[in-house]
């Protein structure tokens, strides 16, 4: 499969140029030249397939062509040791929940991929250490980072901004050691993707070393996060609910959602998308205005959604001919401010029993607010609420408890490089590299 840039200017570029680079030579994002659809007979059938099987379909669509059936299947098998069940939340709204991965968010399910793809195509060709350069503002860092833990021929740097990620997510990417570096930078999120950005485009650092991008620009990363998308059907068709499907995504880099609109191109009948930001709306203005307007991050309780020039956007103009009007047709969007979130988390604990993150809140307001007569929703609850432990607890007023896997990150040593967010000083660090 070829892939073309969505500036249109660069040359096309062969999966594992587009896996290797990252971000195409003219800045633009990588996008393949066809979205198979799946043929109806696996619609009709895919309640009884398990999330492996289901995964491997979807994969073999978008990779099968460059990669070996044994190799994208061990790939595909090792990502997805863990489930992602659907569960019912109200009489008409579903969690989808996505944080039973190694780091609890779903972040996990592209970071781990990507690392496995990444590391057989270095295996393969033999090539030179490949460094991962990876800008977070919480999730993906840690993500990625345990992704990529002992990958053979790659280095990964996480860049966050100082003060601003919780101290378990800080934790969970900043004692990992080994091929992992975690960079404290002087700054915002956005400064962090700077940073990441110049690096590609520098010249005299692009001679020095092999560098890439984990961030969800990267087609690795973002594509396969198409299957749970795939795997909440079937369990709501199980469930004889899949009728008029409203999927809910919380987003701040629009490559979770962007991967569901791809799999509704495939044929996944989903009727519809939801879009729910916090503050940082930029997305939701852009539904309302015609006008895409990026503005500086604002920080809130759903961090990982404090985005201000959301990378995927570019994906998602390209994928509707840039029309405003056939992507308000499909996405409807949302925002909330913390207080609202806030509202949420705690009147859904009080009246469900179901208890939220900060991001999957509003995902599920969105879905309370905005569902017709006869629809069913499913938001995507991207990540564990104790990832938000003392947000989440002074919300509720009792005790969140820790699930075994993040009480054993909380025991590591935090290790970071601290840095400005002037690119001369993280340029003249990784020259020493
Ligand atoms: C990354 C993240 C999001 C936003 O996903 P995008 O793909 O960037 O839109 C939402 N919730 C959590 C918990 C995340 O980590």
């Amino acid at each position: 499969m070829k892939y073309y840039s969505t500036n249109r200017k660069a040359a096309d570029a062969t999966l594992e140029e587009a896996v290797v680079k990252g971000l195409a030579s003219d800045k633009g994002l990588f996008m393949p030249y066809t979205i198979q659809p799946l043929p109806a007979s696996f619609y009709e059938g895919i309640e009884h397939l398990t999330f492996q099987e289901i995964a491997y379909r979807v994969a073999d669509a978008f990779f099968g062509e460059d990669v070996p059936a044994d190799t994208l299947k061990d790939i595909v098998y090792d990502t997805l040791s863990f489930d992602a069940p659907v569960v019912k939340v109200t009489e008409n709204i579903y969690s989808l929940e996505l944080f039973h991965g190694p780091t609890l968010a779903f972040k996990d399910v592209g970071g781990r991929f990507m690392a496995r793809l990444l590391g057989y195509f270095i295996r393969k060709e033999g090539k030179r250490q490949v460094n991962v350069l990876v800008a977070t503002s919480g999730d993906t860092g840690s993500a990625v980072a345990n992704g990529f833990l002992g990958v053979e021929g790659i280095h990964v740097y996480v860049l966050y901004p100082k003060g601003k990620v919780s101290e378990i997510q800080e934790k969970q990417f900043t004692t990992l050691g080994r091929n992992i570096t975690a960079i404290e930078v002087d700054g915002t999120f956005d400064d962090c993707q700077a940073l990441v950005k110049n690096a590609f485009m520098d010249q005299e650092l692009n001679e020095h070393m092999q560098l890439t991008s984990a961030n969800s620009i990267n087609v690795a990363r973002f594509l396969p996060q198409a299957f749970y998308y795939f795997y909440a059907y079937a369990q709501m068709k199980r469930a004889g609910k899949a009728d008029q499907l409203v999927v809910c995504v919380p987003s701040g880099n629009f490559g979770n959602i962007t991967a569901g609109l791809f799999g509704k191109r495939m044929g996944l009948p989903i009727k519809r998308f939801i879009a729910a930001n916090n503050r940082n709306d930029i997305f939701f203005q852009y539904l309302q205005t015609g006008q895409y307007t990026p503005r500086p991050s604002v920080a809130t309780i759903a961090n990982a959604m404090d985005v201000g020039n959301p990378s995927n956007f570019a994906r998602v103009l390209d994928l509707y001919g840039a029309s405003h009007e056939q992507i308000a047709a499909e996405i409807s969007g949302a925002t909330y401010t913390d207080e609202q979130i806030r509202e949420t988390v705690q009147q859904a604990y009080r009246e469900t029993g179901y208890l939220l993150d900060p991001h999957g809140a509003c995902g599920y307001r969105a879905l309370a607010e905005q569902l017709q007569p006869g629809e069913t929703g499913v938001f995507l609850e991207t990540a564990h609420p104790a990832k938000f432990l003392q947000t989440v607890e002074s919300i509720i007023g009792t005790t969140v408890q820790i699930p075994e896997k993040l009480q054993a990150f909380m025991k590591g040593t935090k290790q970071s490089v601290p840095m400005s967010k002037d690119f001369a000083d993280f340029k003249d660090f990784l020259l020493l590299k």
